[in-house]
């Protein structure tokens, strides 16, 4: 089967799959409202498991699982299983299939276990604040904090190390926590790291009056968080590996724990940008800020895999060369993260 390449030459090998569109937190920079878990009509594992066969045979060596939140998906332990079932002799140290998962971790502690004897081989919890204030007021959800923290203990426990978590920083938001969260990483031996905010709010069609969260000012930039934390614990930085999109520093006394820096904001690395990602609802986007998606259930209707293949062919040479985050005339995509899976 040929592999999957764009017309920029870029290789894809790397698909995000959105297992619902429903998600137990309501992150502020993410979505508005309460009731953005209406209905959803996502794909059946069956079709799910033809897709990961489909894409695994095209050189997709890395699947992501993500959501909203995936970890509210009954079934999902036999997918990572079905997925392990791909991977052929050779792990993922050999280069053979990368199986991961991204969550808010709430779901997480009695299931890290299962997931990890499954096969699922990496996680990435989501946490944005360290104090049970500041996480109800980013999650809107109160008494999560526990939870989350017992989530990153389990996986830890699990063998699924190391366990990286994600902070997406928003200045007067968590940004006074960034040393607090370089502490944390070298306490628990974690790999934190701080992404910039993007606009990809879900809008609120019916309560048309909230207005965006996101503005330039609220994107803490790269430099400005290796400087902040290079005062408090002097960093060194890693060498980059190929299609990375964080940049890694390591802590300079040997201490545990690594940080990463995601910029896609201000030092975009579409140029080696190898992911595409799937919709809960089977929609393929070539980029987090596509304004065309490319629907897979019509030929997931028809037997012969040709049709899918043929489709995701298409698609894939059309992938963006970039996105255009604050140029002018940027326009947003429809769908927010939690409905993109991030
Ligand atoms: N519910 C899971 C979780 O919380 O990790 C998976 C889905 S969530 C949409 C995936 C990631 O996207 C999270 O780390 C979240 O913080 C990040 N994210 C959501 N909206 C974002 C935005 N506007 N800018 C940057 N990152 C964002």
């Amino acid at each position: 089967m040929p592999e999957l390449r764009d017309s920029f030459g870029r290789r894809i090998a790397d698909l995000r799959i959105s297992l619902t569109e429903r998600c137990n937190y309501r992150c502020v920079y993410c979505r508005y409202g309460a009731d953005a878990d209406g209905t959803e009509d996502p794909l059946a594992w069956p079709d799910l498991r033809r897709l990961a066969r489909v894409f695994s045979a095209l050189g997709i060596h890395k699947f992501r699982l993500t959501g909203g939140e995936p970890l509210l998906r009954d079934g999902i332990v036999d997918f990572v299983a079905y997925l392990a079932s791909l991977r052929g002799p050779g792990g993922p140290e050999e280069g053979g299939l990368d199986i991961a998962l991204t969550t808010n971790g709430h779901l997480l502690a009695p299931r890290a276990a299962a997931l990890r004897a499954a096969g699922l081989n990496r996680i990435t919890v989501s946490l944005d604040s360290l104090r049970e204030e500041g996480f109800a007021r980013i999650t809107r959800v109160r008494g999560g904090l526990q939870h989350v923290l017992a989530g990153i203990e389990a996986a830890a426990a699990a063998g699924l190390n190391p366990v990286k978590i994600n902070v997406v920083l928003m200045r007067g938001h968590n940004d006074h926590e960034i040393e607090a969260f370089a502490a944390f990483a070298r306490e628990r031996a974690l790999t934190i790291r701080f992404i910039e905010f993007m606009p990809l709010e879900q809008a609120d069609a019916q309560k048309g009056e909230h207005g965006e969260l996101w503005s330039r000012d609220l994107v803490v930039p790269y430099q400005e968080v290796v400087d902040r934390i290079a005062g408090f614990y002097p960093l060194e930085p890693l060498p980059l590996r190929p299609s990375e999109t964080a940049r890694r520093f390591r802590f300079a006394d040997g201490a545990p724990g690594e940080i990463g820096i995601i910029a896609p904001v201000s030092s975009p690395f579409c140029n080696q940008c190898s992911r595409i990602r799937l919709t809960a609802d089977g929609q393929l986007r070539t980029c987090l800020f596509s304004l065309r998606e490319w629907d897979l259930k019509p030929a997931l209707a028809n037997p012969d895999d040709a049709a899918l293949i043929d489709v995701i062919g298409r698609a894939v040479w059309l992938k963006e060369e970039r996105h255009h985050i604050g140029e002018p005339g940027f326009v947003k995509p429809a769908r927010g993260m939690v409905r993109i899976g991030g």
